[in-house]
């Protein structure tokens, strides 16, 4: 059993306010994993007053040393990549492969990258001939709420706390309440590396009770928020009286289209990648599987035989490549929504249960089957809200137009991929998609210093590189004449 994870607060494992817990709880179980603290607004007051006491500090530092600060983090998460990944699975779900693979590394990424991007002067000088000199400032907004969703925990926590720090920022951020080991690692481990206190906190608890007296907390001036589109909606109205700068990565419906030119090996690799991976339970997953006439049959009969192959089962198992959904409730919202594409008139060519056969260990835990349905109209449900799970659709197109217009047609706009070796269709469809990236022959290949965020209803305003120092700062314009 995972020991009671406590806040970081000012440098200090604090307990809540409250006195009160919340059971957290292992997806591949069923059981509780441990307990984490039930935070309310008076826990991120006391959090807001070690950021506030430690800002100035802390924004006066060179940006180097904020690198140093950094970078010192990062080689913590690194020496406790075996220890974070198996955390991460067992708090998670997720296979144990992928964490090690992907969400820590990646972890490690961000702290380095935003390390290494502290230290970039970005103030500007704009010479009015002999008349004035404009110098344009960049300075850190102040104190930075940081909100981050339970699919990939640590690597999306690290990603906003990274670029928060680096411009100078002190941060409160709420992990997800699903997901709050890591987070709570990552709190210790910056006490014991020696960041400054209070420039790093974490209050774990719900959304309710703690996510929102961040958004409404008056001392602090942005809030970067990833999780649903409903939550960035109220974030949204909750941020919106206190003027305050908000960034909402949100989810999405996003279409996967393979072009009758396509190398079909590729695409369906990459496909099933891009269906399944973390159980379809990130957020650029591409649920709506768009496919050419003439490719439909062949294409559709293989992805079915490679879902129906990935290995189900224990996420701990090294050799596991599909592990738990995060919780009962969401393991059981998508069998709902499996249900209701079948009432819509799909047909489920694989999955759509609950698997049978489960390691002993896992007999309680919150497992669903690679799925793929085909036969539904665009408007269907399955084809229009985000299921957020191993579950993907079907369709056929008939031509380039045909597939835009499919592919446009949600209220989403987060990412898409094209399977074509046309380099001229390419870039022709990829900028008449409403999305945020557009992959060709490719999938999640990420690139830390390009723009990254969602358009409609997936976002407002981007993260990554330049953008995300951006966010976390605000101009200032000194106007000289001498
Ligand atoms: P969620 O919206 O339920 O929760 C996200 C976070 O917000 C959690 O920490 C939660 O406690 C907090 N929260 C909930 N209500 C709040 C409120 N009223 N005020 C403040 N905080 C609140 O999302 P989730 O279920 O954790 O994550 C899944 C969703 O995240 C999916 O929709 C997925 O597409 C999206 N997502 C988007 C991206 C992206 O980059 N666009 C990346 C990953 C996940």
């Amino acid at each position: 059993m995972v020991e009671r994870i406590c806040n970081t607060i000012g440098g200090e494992q604090v307990e809540p306010c409250s006195g009160n817990w919340l059971s957290n709880i292992e997806p591949a179980t069923g059981s509780i994993l441990g307990q984490l603290p039930a935070s309310d607004h008076l826990d991120v007051e006391a959090a807001v007053e070690a950021a506030e006491s430690a800002q100035n500090h802390w924004a006066s530092l060179d940006g180097k040393d904020r690198g140093r600060h950094l970078h010192a983090l990062a080689d913590q998460v690194e020496a406790n990549l075996d220890k974070l990944a198996r955390l991460e699975s067992m708090d998670n779900g997720k296979p144990v492969s992928l964490a090690r693979t992907i969400d820590i590394p990646r972890a490690v990424q961000n702290l380095r990258f935003f390390a290494d991007a502290a230290g970039a002067d970005r103030s500007e000088v704009l010479p009015m001939g002999d008349e004035a000199t404009n110098t344009v400032l960049r300075q850190p907004v102040g104190i930075a709420g940081v909100i981050s969703p339970w699919n990939l925990p640590l690597y999306l926590l690290t990603w906003k706390i990274a670029p928060a720090l680096a411009a100078g920022n002190t941060v409160v951020a709420k992990p997800s309440e699903l997901t709050p080991v890591t987070a709570a690692e990552l709190g210790r481990m910056s006490a014991a590396c020696g960041m400054p206190a209070g420039v790093l906190n974490i209050v774990h608890g719900t959304g309710a009770e703690a996510g929102e007296p961040i958004v409404s907390h008056p001392g602090i001036g942005a809030v970067s928020f990833t999780g649903g589109t409903e939550t960035g909606a109220r974030i949204s109205a909750t941020a919106a009286p206190h003027f305050k700068k908000v960034s909402l990565e949100l989810g999405g419906k996003n279409p996967n289209i393979i072009f009758d030119d396509a190398d079909m090996e590729k695409a369906l690799l990459g496909s099933v990648r891009s269906s399944f991976a973390n159980q379809g339970q990130i957020c650029l997953c591409g649920s709506r599987i768009l496919i050419h006439s003439s490719r439909y049959e062949r294409f559709v009969e293989s992805l079915v035989s490679q879902a129906q192959a990935l290995r189900l089962g224990d996420p701990l198992e090294a050799q596991t490549q599909q592990g738990a959904l995060v919780s009962e409730s969401h393991r059981d919202k998508i069998a709902r929504c499996v249900d209701q594409a079948q009432r819509d008139g799909g047909e489920v060519l694989c999955g759509g249960s609950v698997p049978e056969h489960l390691p002993q260990r896992c007999q309680n835990g919150f497992f669903y089957e690679p799925t793929v349905i085909a036969g539904l109209p665009m408007e269907a449900a399955a084809n229009q809200e985000e299921i957020f799970g191993p579950v993907v659709t079907v369709t056929r197109f008939e031509d380039e137009e045909e597939a835009i217009a499919m592919a446009n047609a949600t209220r989403y706009g987060l990412s898409a991929s094209l399977w074509t070796s046309d380099g001229d269709r390419a870039r022709r469809v990829a900028s008449r998609i409403d999305a945020g990236t557009v992959w060709v022959n490719c999938w999640l290949l990420r690139d830390l210093r390009v723009p990254f965020g969602g358009v409609k209803h997936s976002g407002v305003g981007r993260e990554g590189g330049e953008e995300a120092m951006r966010f976390f700062t605000e101009s200032k314009t000194i106007c000289e004449v001498s």
